[in-house]
């Protein structure tokens, strides 16, 4: 423990952001850079704690009060040196994570928790900027070969994890360039691209070959991988859709958030030529669905120079503090407002989208919704009530929906004849990440689901191990929750 006082002697920092009306102004990240000193008095408040909840609040388990005891010494390499022994893609969690680490943080209970994630983003940006992060390519090659399909946060973990125990590694993209839905569905003014793109290099360097528009079961068939290489690890999202099946959703003016979300990060990028322009300049915007993809249409809608900007959500207003039923070290649903909320939006929560109204032409004008309640009852799952004379129409020429995705596509599943869970997720148990078919393997969204990049990343980690034991019959790549294995 660096400083045995420093959780009483300073309080909890975070990087600042630029004024919204800047920000609004452009598609860069607008956080501003805290100095050395700040720094180091937040690695200073970590408490070392004998059980160190943080660490198992995190799906890397990243050993957390190791590099911020590091930062609080100003010993910045060894700190990165540490975060990367857990995480391969430091620059994407300390930009992007929920945190849950500083939910189970212990000075949580009665003070702000440690900025864990602020310092883990500052470790990072460091090491890039001293030239510390440096391809580390194996020493020697094992002759066997691995192909990854898909290129979001946890085929890119998968994929060095591989290379690094000596495996020939090619990673498959369909779109035009890769990182997932890091690339195409996260917005730049929380993830500028360079930041992938640097990654990218290094791995590059470390040997991995990228293929990209490379549509495995469409323009590069399942019997060709099967034949080339001598595992698969299917790593392909979960990228269905969920759809609003109810009067008028075929409207012009209607359309999926992630359709907004790509178009808009590949004209970031220079890309001009799209069949429809979705725009959301001088448009009343309406995004049904509160999550993460909810709240980055509201910012791009911002950015685009939106008329009015509205946010729907299904299910109630959440508390703003921790609830009773999830006490710390829990993860709690407590009410989030993210920077695209700040800079302008109205958000309603209990709220139904009953009908899409249309003109003669078939464009957009407006919906209807119903305000709506959640019934518990014991040993059932939740009802939805709708609340009577609660209906109301409102005016838009854009909806965008951000409902979440249903799973995987199915494709792959058909093509390569594997089963799925109760959830149309690929099956692969947590054992071994194999699916019902030898040599393959899947991981991240594709296997459990619509969730969060640090888990995409822990997958990634995970099922390479697994992957590497199949191929060689032992590995000596980290295991998480292992005590037998080296966490290099
Ligand atoms: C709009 C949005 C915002 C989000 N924001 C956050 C956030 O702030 N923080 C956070 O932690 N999480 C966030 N998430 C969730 C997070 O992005 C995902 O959990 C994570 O990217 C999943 O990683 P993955 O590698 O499993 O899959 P993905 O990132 O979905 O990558 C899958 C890749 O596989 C490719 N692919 C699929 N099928 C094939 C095929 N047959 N052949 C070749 N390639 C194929 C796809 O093109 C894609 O590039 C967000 C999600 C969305 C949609
Ligand atoms: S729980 Fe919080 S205070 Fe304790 S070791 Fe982890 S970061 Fe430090």
């Amino acid at each position: 423990m660096g400083k045995t006082t420093g959780f009483l002697e300073f309080e909890r920092e975070v990087e600042k952001y630029e004024a919204v009306e800047n920000r609004v102004n452009n598609y860069k990240e607008f956080t501003i850079p805290m100095d050395d000193k700040a720094l180091k008095n937040q690695g200073a408040r970590c408490m070392d704690c004998g059980i160190p909840f943080c660490h198992s609040g995190c799906p890397l388990g990243n050993l957390i009060p190791d590099f911020n005891d590091n930062v609080y010494k100003g010993k910045w390499k060894e700190a990165a040196k540490i975060l990367h022994s857990t995480n391969n893609f430091p620059e994407f969690t300390g930009r992007l994570c929920p945190a849950p680490c500083e939910e189970a943080c212990v000075l949580g209970i009665n003070e702000d928790p440690v900025a864990i994630e602020n310092i883990e983003k500052n470790i990072v940006e460091t090491a890039f900027k001293e030239g510390w992060i440096t391809a580390q390519p194996p020493a020697a090659r094992t002759g066997k070969s691995v192909a990854v399909v898909g290129s979001g946060p946890s085929g890119l973990a998968a994929a060095q994890q591989l290379n690094r125990a000596g495996h020939l590694v090619t990673v498959f993209e369909r779109d035009a360039k890769v990182g997932g839905l890091l690339r195409y569905g996260i917005p730049d003014f929380k993830l500028e691209k360079k930041v992938i793109d640097r990654r990218i290099a290094v791995l590059e360097e470390e040997g991995i070959v990228f293929k990209t528009n490379a549509h495995v079961g469409k323009n590069i068939s399942v019997e060709t991988l099967k034949e080339d290489f001598d595992a698969i690890v299917l790593c392909g999202g979960s990228t269905t859709r969920r759809g609003i099946p109810i009067k008028g959703a075929h409207l012009k003016g209607v359309h999926q958030a992630m359709d907004f979300l790509k178009q808009n990060n590949q004209r970031v990028d220079g890309v001009s030529d799209f069949e429809e322009v979705l725009y959301a300049k001088d448009k009343n915007v309406i995004v049904i669905g509160g999550g993460d993809t909810g709240s980055d249409c509201i910012g791009t809608s911002n950015r685009h120079g939106a008329k009015s900007v509205t946010n729907f959500e299904i299910l109630s207003k959440p508390a703003t503090g921790r609830p009773a039923n999830q006490p710390w070290p829990y993860w709690p649903m407590r009410l989030r407002t993210s920077s695209s909320h700040k800079e302008g939006a109205e958000r309603f929560f209990s709220i139904s989208t009953k009908e899409f109204l249309g003109d003669k032409d078939g464009n957009l004008t407006g919906l209807i919704t119903t305000e709506v309640e959640w019934v518990f009852k014991e040993g059932e799952r939740p009802q939805l009530k709708e609340l009577p004379n609660t209906e109301k129409q409102w005016d838009c020429d854009l909806v965008l929906l951000a409902l979440g995705f249903t799973g995987p596509e199915t494709t792959l599943i058909d093509q390569f004849g594997l089963e799925t869970d109760f959830r149309t997720n690929i099956n692969a148990s947590t054992k071994n990440y194999m699916t019902n078919v030898p040599g393959i393997f899947t991981a991240g969204d594709m296997r459990r689901g619509q969730s969060l990049i640090v888990w995409a990343i822990s997958e990634g980690r995970q099922a390479a191990y697994h992957i590497d034991n199949y191929l060689m019959g032992k590995s000596n790549l980290p295991l998480k929750d292992s005590n037998d294995l080296p966490r290099v």
